[in-house]
């Protein structure tokens, strides 16, 4: 079932998988320069994702329980949503730009804060993988545009036309008015991100997008700059954002959630707190666009928030793969 049409028309209850778990019971503590994290074991491992994506949690946990590590779930949990054709906003099969151009960006943050992203990638289905390769294999953080497309071929990353005939299809749609500035709201946008802790406590992150749908040629959001889009403190927490990129990096998102969950705040509290940012800014727009957090911290506490209806997480945790529908600000 397509992400955004079950977010509109589906009850929550009964979303819960059970699948059973052998969980690690003990704990371990680790220090930060502010306060000390209890990380309960327990509770770990854990992945969450932004929308709908029971299948990427799925693929994240079987990598953690298999006793694979934070990083390689991330990847691979977010690799099932970008070969999806049916996903019109990531990947294969994302809706192009108001010129007919799929153009993904995406980003990988690890344990150690190392971490690489790609921008305006074209032709190459998974950005996630290019981005860890950027991350991996080269000095720098971000690569855009053909020299992206080039690297990535060149590291064996198949070149394939990513529009589909449906979303060609929308877009021909589209074109019939092409508003010059689109509205953001819960039909043109899903980006995929997703943040996992392994058995050891360890955090990583990865986000990708094919950003706003019919977006201006060359747009880049905030999906993959970090600290926007995704960032990931292996003693505090990590936090990935969706929703209109330019009001997420105008706040520094992310970033902001796990400072604040730094100072002591919970990951929901903190998700709260970084949307009302965004809200209370003087003149805001914020009843014509979503912008959604989620956050996960060191004790495996999660938490999400946006400012409109339907915005929803994934959540695989103590053996429970399930969508947690979120609490949002604009109740008006
Ligand atoms: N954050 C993305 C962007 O602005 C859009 C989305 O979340 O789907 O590119």
């Amino acid at each position: 079932m397509k992400r955004r049409h079950f977010i509109k028309n589906t009850s929550l209850t009964g979303v819960g998988l059970a699948v059973g778990n052998s969980l690690l019971a003990c704990k371990e503590e680790t220090s930060n320069n502010n306060n000390k994290a209890i990380v309960d074991l327990k509770n770990l491992p854990l992945v969450i994702a932004t929308w709908h994506v029971l299948e990427a949690t799925e693929k994240a946990m079987a990598i953690l329980r298999a006793g694979g590590n934070a990083l390689d779930a991330v990847e691979q949990g977010c690799r099932i949503e970008e070969a999806n054709e049916k996903g019109q906003s990531v990947g294969k099969g994302g809706l192009p730009d108001r010129d007919g151009n799929v153009t993904l960006d995406a980003c990988i943050m690890d344990k150690h804060g190392n971490c690489g992203a790609v921008v305006y990638l074209k032709d190459i289905t998974h950005a996630v993988s290019v981005a860890r390769k950027v991350m991996e294999d080269t000095p720098h953080v971000m690569l855009a545009g053909e020299g992206a497309k080039q690297f990535a071929i060149s590291n064996g990353f198949e070149p394939e036309d990513l529009l589909t005939e449906t979303s060609k299809e929308a877009w021909e749609k589209w074109k019939v008015e092409a508003k010059y500035k689109p509205i953001i709201n819960i039909e043109n946008h899903d980006t995929i991100g997703m943040l996992a802790i392994d058995k050891n406590g360890d955090i990583s992150g990865a986000c990708t997008t094919s950003g706003l749908a019919y977006k201006m040629g060359g747009r880049v959001g905030d999906s993959p700059i970090i600290g926007s889009g995704l960032f990931i403190d292996n003693e505090i927490g990590g936090c990935v954002a969706t929703g209109l990129g330019e009001e997420v990096v105008k706040t520094v998102g992310s970033f902001l959630v796990v400072e604040l969950m730094r100072q002591g705040k919970s990951p929901q509290e903190a998700c709260e707190e970084a949307i009302s940012r965004i809200v209370n800014k003087p003149n805001s727009d914020y009843k014509n666009f979503q912008v959604g957090y989620i956050a996960v911290n060191k004790k495996g506490e999660t938490g999400s928030y946006a400012i409109h209806q339907w915005f929803s997480m994934t959540k695989f945790q103590d053996g429970v793969n399930e969508q947690i529908l979120s609490d949002y600000f604009n109740k008006a």
